[in-house]
């Protein structure tokens, strides 16, 4: 059965006119669904009762729901939405005091399986479909009671291994008759598949791209990246100046501290270097710790030297000694430690 969020005008003006509806509604369906974040059609209250059940029983309605909710003191919710199949996901909405963040993912687990990060431990289950996309998009709103002001995809998974899904959904969100959201408040992160930076960057839209670089050479991400996800760096950074170049954006290099590993001053002074080669912005992301990985946090003091060094360099960058934390690093730790409990429920 299809969606509603994800069906053409077309298709619902043509639903519509053979079901006796006038092709008006299809605006005041989408109005509800974009701008009120309604789950179903039933609550659709501009609509006659009969179309509404119509509507009601003809599409798919909304499956998922949040199951835990964890708030911090710094204005961040991250929740766990649990789907049609019991698969789970996360979904992050930062607030600060000037904008809402929400950080969607894309992928139920990850094949990229990065060694600090919690998402990827038991690879990749599978795809989230444009639907689910816009599914999470819509609670996260509910949950927020606003809309974004921006829209990040870094939660769980490698959103551009997931490329089709991610577009179609992308378009919906970009699209002025649906979620009306523009594009340059769209980041997408990517561990560096170059196959889909390029497919991106053909698009040609306005995304912003982040590239999870979190070493300057190749020895320091084989530490990092396992070999069957890696690409060399000098692929990547062809590939995101192939993007710089089509879409006018400028890239974000997101590079996660880890003590011992690419945290030293010398690899700050070549980040530095290579930021400014590529005309790049850097986010630095002190890493929480993740109970299944050996990785450890850098100090904050020397979090900040490292920040220090990059600025003095002339370079763009930020770091969120608190928030970054949250959002990124300790990505799939709560889907992850619900999956551990059902384990230790179902071995009772
Ligand atoms: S950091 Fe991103 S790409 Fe790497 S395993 Fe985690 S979710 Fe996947």
């Amino acid at each position: 059965m299809e969606h509603l969020s994800t069906l053409s005008n077309n298709k619902l003006e043509k639903w519509l006119n053979e079901h006796n509806s006038q092709a008006y509604r299809r605006k005041q369906i989408f109005s509800w669904i974009f701008e009120r974040w309604l789950q179903s059609p039933l609550e659709m209250q501009n609509i006659p009762k009969e179309l509404r059940e119509e509507l009601n029983s003809s599409f798919a309605s909304s499956t998922s729901k949040i199951t835990d909710d964890h708030s911090t003191d710094d204005m961040t919710d991250k929740i766990l939405i649990e789907l049609a199949d019991g698969e789970s996901i996360e979904n992050v909405i930062i607030r600060t005091e000037d904008r809402t963040t929400f950080c969607l993912s894309s992928q139920i687990g990850c094949a990229v399986q990065c060694h600090f990060c919690a998402s990827g431990l038991d690879g990749l289950i599978r795809n989230l479909t444009a639907e689910e996309i816009i599914e999470h998009l819509l609670i996260c709103c509910r949950k927020a009671n606003s809309r974004p002001d921006n829209i990040v995809f870094m939660g769980i998974g490698e959103p551009l291994m997931n490329i089709e899904n991610l577009i179609q959904a992308l378009d919906i969100i970009s699209s002025p008759e649906r979620f009306a959201f523009s594009p340059r408040r769209i980041t997408i992160s990517t561990s560096g598949w170059v196959p889909g930076i390029i497919k991106l960057a053909n698009i040609a839209k306005p995304y912003n791209l982040a590239l999870s670089l979190h070493g300057t050479d190749d020895t320091i991400r084989a530490q990092l990246i396992p070999e069957k996800c890696r690409y060399p760096l000098s692929k990547i950074l062809e590939a995101c100046c192939e993007y710089r170049n089509k879409t006018r954006r400028m890239i974000t290099f997101e590079y996660t501290l880890l003590k011992g590993v690419n945290d030293s001053y010398e690899q700050a002074q070549k980040l530095a270097q290579l930021a400014r080669k590529q005309h790049a912005k850097v986010n630095l992301i002190p890493f929480n710790t993740v109970a299944e990985t050996k990785f450890i946090r850098p100090d904050d003091h020397h979090i900040l030297s490292f920040l220090k060094i990059l600025t003095d360099n002339g370079i763009q960058a930020t770091c969120r000694l608190k928030k970054g934390n949250n959002i990124n690093a300790a990505c799939g730790q709560l889907r992850r430690s619900q999956k551990n409990q059902k384990q230790k429920q179902e071995q009772k």
